[in-house]
């Protein structure tokens, strides 16, 4: 039996209607922007294997660090112990981040550094002795699919089974010069109540890379800031590199208090997440009273493995062949998006950084179960290229050493795909 018909006996995929599935395609291998299939077919990865990957597949400077870490130690418990790459990693880390980012809790992935994050915020205001029990946070929002994580999300399809026992969450409309004073407004008139404000900085990827203004963003900050609350950046999606800028808040003037990091963070070598803190924060934990311990662990906290992935990572990132890679993708996506602006079938075109998204204008019906969806998914498959539209919005949003050739590309397919679809 084929691996495809193997897997279909077995395995359970995620966000995948198994009734209706196309078969699953078995990857064999991965090199730079490529991956090969059983039959040795070649796909360009243009969505960074959801997100993770930065530096390419199967990176041989990661694969040497992890295997070195691998052979001397693989994992220990992260309370009562510690180990050089989990300190070197924070160390290197907080270097580059913003300077109020002072301490580092890690986790295993996205959802669980926002869970973190959340707990963190709440169980804040509970020490200081001042409890505030509410989040605040954008409509359209995605920053995980842990309960925690879905509860301070967006309500949609994707969360429907489960709407009645998500947390009660504010959500707000993103900022524009024209709602701002209206956001402000609506905090102020629910402020007592609440602990924290999370968003996605600059870009809500999972609801179609949907993007908005910096300046907006540092207005809204700034308003939480005079009322007190606190404010949590998730880069899970837009750290390392993304927006152009090491970190998405790094386009911003002010500074968030909690930030959350995963994908990209090891490359998109394997799972890890964590999540960063001001010292105001962390000192609110600081106690000669249990119960204001933060009660939070996972079996594989600071995995040495994956922190090994991280450093390699944070190595080839801060080389200047990556910053020039980045620019080269920014340059070479403006020029593109130029191109096709105007194209009658296209909504939208707007860019952040190495993240460009293009809108099918579908005349109303833009939902992500769309059948244009599925014909725009297998167009690009046939083409041996890897884009996942969401719904009728298409992205590029390619590990940073793809080639100039490789995204040429991608451009004329989807110039193909417009004319053709
Ligand atoms: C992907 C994502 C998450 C969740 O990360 P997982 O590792 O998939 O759990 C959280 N926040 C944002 C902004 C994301 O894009």
């Amino acid at each position: 039996m084929g691996l495809v018909e193997r897997d279909k006996k077995v395995i359970w995929h995620p966000y995948t209607q198994m009734q209706t599935a196309l078969p699953h395609i078995p990857i064999v291998s991965g090199e730079g922007t490529c991956l090969y299939d059983e039959d040795g077919n070649k796909y360009i990865d243009a969505v960074s294997s959801w997100w993770v990957n930065i530096h390419g597949h199967a990176h041989p400077y990661i694969a040497q660090k992890v295997a070195e870490q691998l052979t001397r130690l693989e994992h220990v418990i992260f309370a009562g112990f510690t180990h050089a790459p989990a300190v070197e990693l924070a160390e290197r880390l907080l270097a580059i981040l913003p300077h109020n980012q002072q301490k580092v809790f890690y986790s295993d992935n996205g959802s669980t550094a926002v869970e973190v994050a959340i707990k963190m915020c709440l169980q804040y205001w509970q020490n200081v002795g001042e409890p505030r029990t509410k989040v605040l946070a954008f409509k359209n929002a995605y920053h995980g699919d842990t309960f925690g994580a879905m509860s301070v999300s967006g309500r949609s399809a994707f969360t429907a089974a489960f709407d009645t026992l998500l947390f009660d969450v504010d959500f707000i409309e993103l900022p524009t010069k024209n709602n701002l004073q209206d956001l402000k407004s609506q905090i102020s008139g629910i402020k007592l109540n609440l602990s924290c404000f999370i968003f996605e900085p600059l870009v809500q990827g999972s609801a179609g890379m949907i993007m908005y203004d910096a300046d907006c963003l540092d207005e809204l900050l700034a308003h939480c800031r005079e009322e007190g609350i606190l404010t949590i950046a998730d880069e899970v999606f837009t750290g390392f590199g993304r927006t152009g800028k090491p970190f998405a808040c790094d386009h911003l003037q002010l500074q968030p208090d909690v930030m959350c990091f995963s994908k990209g963070i090891t490359g998109g070598t394997m799972a890890f997440g964590l999540t960063t803190c001001t010292n105001t924060i962390y000192d609110a934990f600081l106690s000669a009273d249990k119960l204001k311990t933060l009660f939070h662990g996972h079996s594989y906290t600071a995995n040495p493995v994956a922190c090994a992935a991280s450093l390699a990572s944070l190595d080839l990132f801060l080389n200047a062949e990556t910053s020039e890679n980045i620019c080269r993708i920014v340059a070479s996506h403006a020029d593109f998006a130029e191109k096709i602006k105007h194209h009658p079938k296209l909504k939208d075109v707007r860019q952040t950084g190495t993240i460009l998204a293009m809108e099918w204008d579908t005349h109303g019906n833009t939902s992500y179960f769309s059948s244009l969806r599925d014909r725009l998914y297998s167009y690009f498959l046939n083409a041996g290229i890897i884009l996942r539209p969401l719904g009728n919005i298409i992205y590029i949003l390619p590990p940073y050493c793809i080639t100039d050739n490789e995204l040429g590309y991608i451009y004329s397919t989807i110039e193909n795909a417009l004319d053709e679809i």
